[in-house]
């Protein structure tokens, strides 16, 4: 690649990031919870859990970088115009430009998920294994499905989009571009919960008179937070694992609570899981996660545009040209991946400010350390992870920070 080249995609690269560090302080919790207490893994889980959960997740973590590197090499491979017969077919595709953008968008989508299947199987494997998953082979393979069937319909609608705007703005495109992604990313974080989650489980609204419905009911009257429906989703089918969450906007806006948390959970544990939700439902973290998208969008399509440029011109495709979707996937995954790490950062904020406010909530951060405490026994978590992974991956404090956070709110916090 000609210097030239390299600087304006390392620029672009450089740009987008500092924009993106720009929104984490911008969207960031105002007021930051104490500094967590140190707390030593060995003193609130076992030996022998700690051993086996390092174990686990260094495992899937090497599975997940593996699946990374196999679907780059195979989308640069792909956006490079090799192999001959793929160049080819790609190129037939250019008499059609947008229809041909459809098919390449859902072809390279579902390679991708091809490839990647012995890598995401032995994931799986290793999560049966380590009793997480109790899920049959068959029933897996049909999740996998079903979700590369709708991975490829957006990608495959998605790259219909961008290659009709480069078509019509060739250096522009990235302007109107951010635009969709913003009005895309409102779109689908609505009709999410109500379109998508119901292919993979079955949600039921938490019925009168049950105990966590009371809990969730007396806990948001007196945070003065309006929640919406609560409901609860069967994750049990597929495993053990206990977690919450908060999703859609609107009309759409709910509490999701797993059912392993509410046939387990003692009512401590269970006030300081709702008392975290509501957190984020006080501090509007959903439409946050929004903004954060909203605010980086033009600089990482800027990035997209300079990238996929460089790839199309090496490989003597046209960017306006269908043969030239992979490389638009490639860079994009690649923004995405970058991307994530800021992203990452704010999610950890986010959350550590929702573990404060379920503290002050509940004012019990025994509870809160028994939440944390299980939330790991059911998920395999490794305590204390390794430093950065964690920085770069991880989008929930570590457990032993969590744990030091309420050992802070019960030290100094409640004055
Ligand atoms: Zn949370």
């Amino acid at each position: 690649m000609p210097r030239s080249t390299v600087a304006r995609v390392g620029g672009a690269a450089v740009a987008m990031v500092l924009v993106a560090e720009a929104a984490v302080w911008l969207l960031g919790p105002g007021d930051e919870p104490p500094a967590p207490v140190p707390v030593a893994a060995g003193d609130y889980f076992g030996q022998a859990q700690i051993e086996r959960a390092t174990d686990y997740r260094d495992g899937q973590r090497w599975l997940m970088y593996a699946g990374l590197a196999i679907e780059g090499a195979v989308l640069l491979t792909v956006a490079l115009g090799r192999p001959a017969p793929v160049r080819r077919a790609l190129a037939r595709l250019g008499a059609r430009p947008i229809l041909g953008a459809v098919a390449a968008g859902a072809g390279v989508s579902l390679l991708v998920t091809v490839v990647t299947l012995p890598t995401s199987l032995a994931a799986h494997e290793r999560a049966v294994d380590a009793g997480i998953s109790t899920q049959s082979l068959g029933s897996w393979a049909w999740d996998v499905a079903r979700s590369a069937a709708i991975t490829a319909a957006i990608t495959a609608a998605g790259a219909a989009l961008l290659i009709a705007l480069v078509r019509r703005f060739p250096r522009g495109w990235w302007a109107p571009g951010s635009v969709a992604v913003a009005g895309l990313a409102v779109v689908f974080v609505w009709i999410a919960p109500v379109v998508l989650a119901p292919v993979f489980n079955r949600f039921e609204t938490l019925g009168h008179g049950s105990r966590a419905r009371a809990e969730v009911l007396e806990l948001g009257r007196r945070a003065g937070v309006e929640i919406g429906d609560v409901y609860r989703v069967d994750a049990s089918r597929r495993g053990r694992s206990l977690n919450a969450y908060v999703d859609g906007i609107g009309s759409t806006k709910r509490v999701v609570l797993y059912d392993n948390l509410l046939a387990q959970a003692e009512r401590p544990v269970l006030r300081s899981v709702v008392a975290h939700e509501l957190g984020h439902v006080a501090h509007d973290d959903v439409p946050r996660g929004i903004a954060f998208v909203v605010i980086v969008a033009p600089l990482g399509l800027i990035f997209v545009r300079e990238l996929s440029r460089a790839l199309a011109r090496r490989a003597g495709i046209e960017p306006g040209a269908p043969a030239a979707v992979p490389a638009y996937l490639l860079a994009i995954t690649l923004a995405t991946l970058i991307l994530n790490v800021p992203g990452n950062q704010l999610s950890r904020e986010i959350e550590a400010s929702a573990d404060q406010f379920s503290l002050e909530l509940t004012d019990d951060p025994r509870g809160m350390i028994e939440l944390q405490r299980q939330l790991a026994r059911a998920n395999l978590s490794d305590p204390d992870p390794p430093a950065l992974p964690s920085l770069l991956f991880g989008t929930h404090p570590t457990k032993v920070d969590r744990i030091g956070a309420a050992l802070a709110y019960e030290r100094e916090g409640r004055s």
